[in-house]
């Protein structure tokens, strides 16, 4: 079961989740607004980001264990290293009561940092994995093996998983997706310019050294690669691409079992299922297109190369947790080819990395010792600004009837929050977590969360549940839920310093806020209505001026050049943009309502309290990456690169040309300023 292909209506998030950090402790002073930062030689009307991050960009190079570094990422990495104090102290304790947070966190530190161990007990817990692989002698017993290893997420062609119903949202179900190939994207395959051929012939490379490694004479390997790549090729013909995944509506294709079976008979649903044991009436499929060209590609493709395929995707399903050595190739192929990584990072990184899935716990002591509750109320109030000012500008927006202004306002007026963690943890103390063997460790950690998640089948949707650890820098919008989410670990400076003015707050957890209710408004979230159901609460006309206005949008983003000849894909991004201009700007309007008959906040450093508005965005995007890093962002990533979340939405915004005094023609302000909400 992949749930990681699960990506239908799925959470948005802030920041993808390119995980960062470094090894040196933060002593950095994080109150307000850094000047430090700026490049005075720039213009604010020219080039904002340049302005605002350009001095910050040139002092803090980008460490050797990442492919990107920025004031979000640093503060995640001053994050790492508490959470880092809470794991050896777990770790440190023997006999915690079986099951309890400190045990399943603790054990499972103590067994990653055992590398002798992990050393010593080398691929014996593996090979029985890849022997039954070996063993299959047709592709109804490949299929049900893929059912199998699935519970552990080793990907492949289809996957399985259990989320709110997109049309009743109140009750789960089941989807079928895409899935299987092993580089980030079907562009990687199908992309033919000389970047992404010396990236194909790497990634054969890497595949043929991981199979040397596991004792395979040099030329059999290079055949395995070869075959191996063919398959993924054809796969990656016939996957959805990105941009056609954020057509929702499209995805939503609920059939019975027998009409799955009808619309690829070549793929043994029965014998995939029955590993499962599921029972349902329907799965919503999100390719059918999809699954009919699957149908053809396990008819004309040998046996003998899936199955080559598919001994790959073990193995790479396991390289994490096995020796160094093939964590090593691994970096070498995903950190260093596509990312432009120079070194690993340690091991408690690597480690702390692969703790994902007790998420919960871990979030649980993490905020037990961490969270300012005092900032709870704070942020609450500013929600509630934040939704205030949407109201005012749903209402006097121009290009809306008031039949669809109702039902937006109503859908407004329907968000729910989460603050800081959940109401109620999940008891995972029937887990089983020891001391004695990683890899054993992370088998039962991921087949207990597959089964968690299939298991809510059939099942009312529990609304209390979170969708990311409290202790996760990041924030998201669920538009199933209609909520927005704020972790404790986002609650920190640059997004949120109760010691700062409260412009600058306004503009950085207040355009966090924001962004995320934009994104219920967005071209997916204004698929959903109040209840979180996919339902279409739109006028045609209205319908029609939003995709004008989205359009010129993904224009603006589509012209912006990443690197020569690179341009970002204004589709892909189309979402987060929207969410960054709409945040922004009602950041702006959420500060005016916050100070309405207050005493207007003084200047600090020389700036407005309208500047620091947009410093507090600003700051927060103070981010660079590597060529490799931004090539895979903007192949992969919904977000738009750092400089683009600054300069995008402000050179659409007449407020913020008004408050660093631009004038026609300087790049900061767009001749035709598209405002959407
Ligand atoms: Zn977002």
């Amino acid at each position: 079961m992949n749930l990681k292909y699960l990506t239908i209506g799925a959470v948005v998030m802030l920041s993808a989740c390119t995980d960062p950090k470094p090894e040196e402790e933060s002593s950095e002073k994080t109150g307000g607004f850094d000047v430090s930062a700026i490049d005075s030689s720039a213009s604010p009307c020219n080039d904002f980001f340049q302005f605002t991050a350009g001095s910050w960009i040139k002092y803090n190079p980008i460490p050797e264990t990442e492919s990107s570094w920025g004031r979000f990422s640093k503060l995640a990495e001053d994050n790492k290293i508490r959470i880092k104090g809470i794991l050896e102290e777990y770790a440190a304790k023997e006999g915690q009561a079986k099951g309890s947070d400190g045990q399943l966190i603790g054990d499972f530190f103590y067994s990653g940092m055992d590398s002798l161990a992990v050393e010593e007990l080398g691929t014996k817990a593996f090979d029985p994995y890849m022997e039954r692989v070996d063993a299959t002698t047709n592709m109804s017993e490949l299929f049900a093996l893929m059912a199998e290893y699935g519970y552990n997420n080793v990907s492949a062609p289809i996957g399985i998983g259990v989320q709110a119903d997109l049309m009743n949202s109140s009750v789960n179900a089941l989807y079928l997706e895409q899935g299987g190939l092993g580089m980030p994207d079907r562009d990687y395959y199908l992309k033919t310019d000389s970047v992404n051929k010396e990236i194909q012939a790497k990634y054969k490379k890497h595949l043929a050294n991981l199979f040397v490694l596991y004792g395979m004479d040099e030329a059999a390997a290079t055949d395995q690669a070869n075959r191996i790549y063919n398959v993924e090729y054809k796969m990656a013909e016939q996957h959805m691409s990105r941009v056609e995944m954020r057509n929702i509506p499209a995805l939503y294709n609920p059939m019975s079992l027998d009409e799955v079976k009808a619309l690829a008979p070549n793929v043994d649903f029965d014998a995939y299922f029955n590993v499962y044991g599921l029972t349902f009436d329907e799965v919503i499929v999100t390719g059918p297109k999809y699954i009919k060209a699957l149908n053809k590609l396990v008819k004309d493709i040998p046996f003998e190369d899936w199955k080559a395929y598919y001994r790959w995707h073990v193995l790479d399903a396991a390289v994490l947790y096995l020796p160094y050595e093939y964590g090593k190739l691994n970096f070498e192929f995903y950190s260093k080819t596509l990312s432009g990584t120079k070194k690993m990072q340690p091991r408690w990184k690597r480690i702390q990395g692969a703790i994902g899935g007790l998420n919960e716990q871990l979030g649980h002591l993490y905020v037990e010792k961490y969270f300012p509750e005092e900032s709870k109320k704070q942020v609450e109030q500013m929600v509630e600004d934040l939704r205030s000012a949407y109201r005012v500008r749903i209402a006097n927006l121009t290009w809306m009837s008031d039949t669809t202004k109702q039902k937006a306002l109503e859908k407004l007026n329907a968000f729910t929050y989460k603050i800081g963690y959940p109401n109620k943890w999940k008891d995972y103390s029937d887990l089983e977590i020891s001391r004695d063997s990683y890899f054993q460790n992370v088998l039962n950690m991921s087949k207990y969360l597959s089964e968690e998640n299939l298991a809510k089948l059939g099942q009312p949707v529990d609304r209390d549940e979170w969708g990311m650890g409290a202790h996760i820098v990041n924030a998201y919008y669920n538009p199933l839920n209609n909520e927005v989410v704020f972790p404790a670990g986002i609650l920190q400076p640059p997004f949120f310093d109760p010691n700062a003015d409260d412009a600058l707050n306004y503009g950085a957890i207040g355009g966090v806020i924001g962004h995320e209710f934009s994104h219920g408004f967005d071209d997916q979230g204004s698929n959903f209505d109040a209840q979180g159901n996919m339902t279409n609460w739109w006028t045609n006309g209205d319908k029609a001026r939003f995709n004008a206005l989205t359009s010129a949008l993904s224009e603006q983003y589509s012209a912006y050049e990443v690197l020569p000849g690179v341009h970002v894909n204004g589709d892909l991004t189309l979402g987060e943009n929207i969410a960054d201009l709409g945040g922004l700007t009602l950041a702006y309007y959420a500060y005016k309502i916050h100070m309405d008959g207050k005493t207007p906040e003084a200047n600090i450093d020389g700036f407005t309290p309208e500047q620091r508005i947009f410093l507090g965005w600003a700051q927060v995007w103070q981010k660079h990456g590597t060529d490799e890093y931004l090539r895979n962002q903007v192949t992969t990533d919904p977000h738009s690169p750092a400089s683009f979340r600054v300069v995008g939405p402000m050179s659409n915004m007449p407020e913020y040309s008004e408050a660093w005094g631009c004038q026609d023609g300087d790049a900061m302000k767009k001749a035709e300023p598209i405002v959407i909400w």
